[in-house]
């Protein structure tokens, strides 16, 4: 039976940490969350100027998962709106829609280009078999889902954008995790013979999204977790955790300056987990745990952010940007998501860089970064200069874990030996080294909550996000009800009270 006096001490105030610290605090034990950064969210942050707001990146609830979505509208009840998703994917001039549909290629890329995708597939797919090639890579993968004229079409030059390398030297994991069962073949098949109902909207075509940015969920469970009593310590820098007495944890962390210490039975981490096992966890873990660490690698991310001077640039909720002459790879506008997200009569971009700790684009200062984003939006030519009122940068340093070939052995080495240390769990995106979404992230704090309360063993927190099907495809109908959603009002800019 678990004890529940027991003291906790979550590290990271991401959507992951605090949703562990939220059901720990449900179940009633004692939680202290300690967060590096002044405010709470991790990457699911919300930027603030004046009336504008912008999400580090636009952030989409979905989750495929009932119960864990029917937990987030309970928690986020009368917080939410409705959200029409329209995506388009910017290639050579042209715009597709995203997801990809058949019609529209046919119609965009013309019959021939079409045509030659369809035979390129076949051909490939033919050939594979034949010379029973292993899929190894990110390419390969993508190769044979969809044939390689689709691949230089649609994933090539974004997944280089976003991982800085070649898909033939990141690892197939990536697209089996993203976009496992989707090919040319199930596409083709879906069109012809699974007419769709054209009344039944599903939640490919709209999702909920909070009214006052994505901050607002991480914010959310932060009251709560206040509100009974429990601490969420910002600005606090976890700089040791520290095992070596069997019966308790004792964590060390800078705040304002001073270096300070909470003792804890259990410790939940969200920090990145390279940076965890190097520098953090004593005793230090063995040499070939510390080598497979310091070998893997992050992808950093900067925003532009832009003040526009229009109501509203497009209707798109996305644009995946492949034109090399681009430097950003995806664009959102705020106010599509929510109208609250601009003031009234104003609009907003957010552009997605995607760099490395320490290279050219990282170390570009502010005002460089945001004249780069003017000239990449004009391009564009949905606004012109006169109409940006101003920008500013945000930076994440480990945004991305890169799926590098040969990543998994290393990662394996690393999980292991937190596996058996037992008072210690990971949580989270850069906490377990999984491209996580917000929700897969929320899954597994919830899930460890669990664990800690002798529910679940430590495995089922690892289970999270393993074996997904595609992300856009027969989506589960996930228990969205009416009257448990804040319907938009058209004209926004309400100040938020
Ligand atoms: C551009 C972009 C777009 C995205 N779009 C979506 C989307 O549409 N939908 C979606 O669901 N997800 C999206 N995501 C992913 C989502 O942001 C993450 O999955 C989610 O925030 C992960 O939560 P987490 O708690 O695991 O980690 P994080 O959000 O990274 O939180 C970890 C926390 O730990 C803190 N920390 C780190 N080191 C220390 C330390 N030493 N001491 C104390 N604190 C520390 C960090 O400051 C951070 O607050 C997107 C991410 C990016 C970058």
């Amino acid at each position: 039976m678990a004890d529940r006096n027991r003291h906790v001490l979550v590290l990271g105030a991401g959507p992951g940490g605090l949703a562990c610290a939220h059901k720990l605090v449900e179940y009633g034990y004692k939680v202290t969350v300690l967060e590096k950064e002044s405010f709470v969210g991790g990457l699911s942050r919300t930027l603030i100027r004046g009336d504008f707001r912008f999400d580090f990146g636009g952030h989409r609830w979905f989750t495929k998962n009932k119960s864990l979505h029917d937990w987030f509208l309970r928690l986020m009840e009368g917080q939410l709106v409705e959200v029409e998703r329209i995506s388009r994917i910017l290639f050579n001039g042209k715009y597709f829609d995203y997801p990809i549909s058949i019609k529209n290629v046919l119609q965009t890329a013309g019959l021939w280009t079409s045509f030659l995708c369809v035979i390129d597939y076949g051909l490939n797919t033919l050939s594979m078999a034949l010379k029973k090639r292993k899929i190894e890579t990110m390419e390969d993968a993508f190769v044979s889902q969809f044939g390689r004229r689709l691949f230089d079409m649609f994933f090539r030059r974004y997944s280089e954008k976003v991982w800085g390398r070649p898909c033939s030297q990141m690892s197939s994991d990536w697209v089996s995790q993203r976009s496992k069962g989707l090919s040319i073949w199930t596409a083709l098949t879906n069109a012809l013979l699974k007419p769709k109902d054209k009344k039944a909207k599903t939640l490919i075509e709209t999702f909920v999204y909070p009214r006052w940015g994505y901050q607002e969920i991480p914010e959310t469970m932060r009251r709560v977790i206040e509100k009974a009593g429990n601490r969420v310590v910002t600005s606090a820098f976890v700089k040791k955790v520290d095992v070596s007495d069997p019966s308790k944890v004792v964590v060390t962390y800078d705040k304002d300056g001073k270096s300070e210490t909470v003792t804890g039975d259990y410790v939940v981490s969200t920090v990145p987990l390279t940076s965890f096992l190097t520098y953090a966890l004593e005793p230090k873990p063995p040499q070939a745990v510390l080598d497979a660490a310091k070998s893997l690698e992050f992808r950093s991310v900067i925003t532009v952010n832009l003040m526009l001077d229009t109501p509203q640039m497009t209707k798109d909720t996305w644009i995946y940007c492949h034109d090399e002459g681009l430097g950003f790879a995806r664009l959102h506008e705020p106010r599509n998501w929510s109208p609250d997200m601009a003031p009234k009569g104003k609009s907003s971009v957010v552009l997605e860089y995607f760099c490395t700790k320490g290279d050219e684009v990282w170390n570009k200062p502010e005002a460089e970064m945001v004249e780069w984003g003017k000239r990449d939006l004009c391009r564009l030519g949905f606004v012109k200069p006169e109409q940006i009122l101003g920008g500013f940068t945000e930076r994440a340093a480990n945004a991305y874990p890169v799926y590098s070939l040969g990543y998994l052995d290393k990662l394996k080495r690393m999980r292991d030996h937190i596996e058996q240390l037992d008072r210690v769990a990971i949580v989270g995106r850069g906490g377990t080294f999984r491209y996580n979404n917000a929700d897969h992230s929320i899954e597994m704090g919830l899930v460890t909550a669990q664990m800690i309360n002798g529910e679940v063993t430590k495995a089922a927190v690892l289970d999270i996000n393993t074996d997904l099907e595609y992300h856009e495809k027969d989506m589960v109908e996930a228990g969205l009800k009416d009257g448990e959603l804040v319907r938009p009002t058209v004209t926004g800019g309400a100040a938020k009270s």
